[in-house]
């Protein structure tokens, strides 16, 4: 049995089992998630003999670290292996300054959406991970570094609205089990209708990112084939049923490419697309992936696509390059198959 991944109640359970207290549940809990150890005999305040009682049933992981980039910048970039040899990638991102630690996690070994512009959806679907397989993530980063992950994004590999009751499952216990508040985890889709308008159902406090990455039908079917089944009209609509519902602000994710989405008149009418949604506009600039022609804008032409965005009364980012040395973009340490 895998301690890791296991609540509270879970780990009562297993020690009256056991015949042991309940104390002993909460210290284990402890050792897996606060102090993230990666065995049993790392668990010292638990007598020797019930370490080896312990040890004759379970252990606290079966995950390993596969390969580790580090980036000069701090980023550190894992791919992550699960016991029948399937892998993902998940990244640790610090910001200067700020004692945030933000992990990037997957939700699916690969991705059926198939976006043009990712390395993950190149390579195809191949399994959803369960909650334990997510939450290893981010356990993963705390056993090598000793530190404590802050926040979470769900912008790794995979499609976390195709795979949402594993996603709705990590995401309660890193609430509860890491005292990672949904505040701090953000879930990004490329627009799954039908997963927007479960989590408006919801009362949750996490944020809802969108991968919008053009403001009109025909020119985002070409880069997103998800546009044909859930067309941007659609979208908008389900976007604004979410905003009212929840009464939450949510972010637009929006890829620079070079000659594609990044001119003046896209600009406008993406203000225009997204007047009345409540949002920030979070831009990125093309990451590249070896597969394609695209590339990324001249800064000149993202600085003035900001600007248009931010007269049209948004909260405009940029988001900063991570791990350029170590290909910490989306999907590209699997896609080129380390
Ligand atoms: N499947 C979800 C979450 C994972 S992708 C989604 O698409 O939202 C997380 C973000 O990385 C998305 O906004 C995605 O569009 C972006 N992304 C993928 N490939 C990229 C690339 N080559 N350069 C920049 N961003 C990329
Ligand atoms: Fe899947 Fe997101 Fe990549 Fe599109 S961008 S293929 S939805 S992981």
């Amino acid at each position: 049995m895998i301690l890791a991944g296991l609540t509270l109640e879970e780990l009562e359970n297993l020690m009256s089992e056991l015949g042991a207290t309940r104390f002993r549940a909460k210290q284990i809990h402890n050792w897996i998630y606060a102090k993230s150890v990666s065995s049993i005999d790392e668990m010292t305040n638990l007598s020797k003999d019930f370490r080896e009682q312990l040890k004759s049933i379970a252990a606290v992981t079966d995950t390993k670290i596969k390969v580790k980039q580090v980036s000069k910048d701090g980023t550190i970039k894992y791919l992550v292996e699960y016991p029948d040899g399937e892998c993902v990638e998940t990244v640790l991102m610090r910001f200067d300054n700020r004692a945030n630690l933000t992990a990037c996690v997957s939700s699916q070994v690969g991705c059926a959406v198939n976006c043009s512009f990712c390395a993950t959806g190149k390579g195809g679907f191949r399994r959803n991970l369960n909650y334990k397989e997510i939450i290893e993530q981010v356990l993963t980063i705390q056993r090598d570094t000793g530190l404590k992950v802050t926040n979470i994004v769900f912008m790794g590999q995979g499609e976390p609205l195709l795979n949402l009751d594993n996603v709705l499952k990590a995401l309660e216990i890193f609430n509860n089990d890491f005292q990672i508040g949904a505040r701090r985890i953000t879930i990004s889709t490329s627009g799954i209708i039908p997963g927007i308008n479960r989590l408006a159902e919801m009362d949750l406090q996490s944020t809802l990112a969108i991968s919008l990455h053009a403001p009109g039908h025909d020119l985002r079917k070409q880069i997103m084939p998800i546009e044909n089944k859930y067309p941007l009209n659609d979208l908008k609509k389900a976007l604004l049923d979410y905003i009212n519902k929840t009464g939450r602000r949510i972010t637009i994710e929006y890829i620079l490419i070079h000659g594609f989405n990044d001119t003046p008149q896209v600009a406008k009418e993406l203000a225009y697309f997204l007047k009345d949604i409540k949002c920030n506009i979070n831009l990125i600039p093309y990451n590249s992936v070896v597969e394609n022609d695209f590339k990324k804008p001249a800064n000149s032409d993202i600085m003035k696509f900001k600007y248009l965005l931010e007269h049209s009364g948004k909260k405009v980012t940029v988001r900063l390059e991570r791990g350029a040395d170590i290909d910490a973009a989306c999907g590209q340490l699997r896609g080129r198959g380390k």
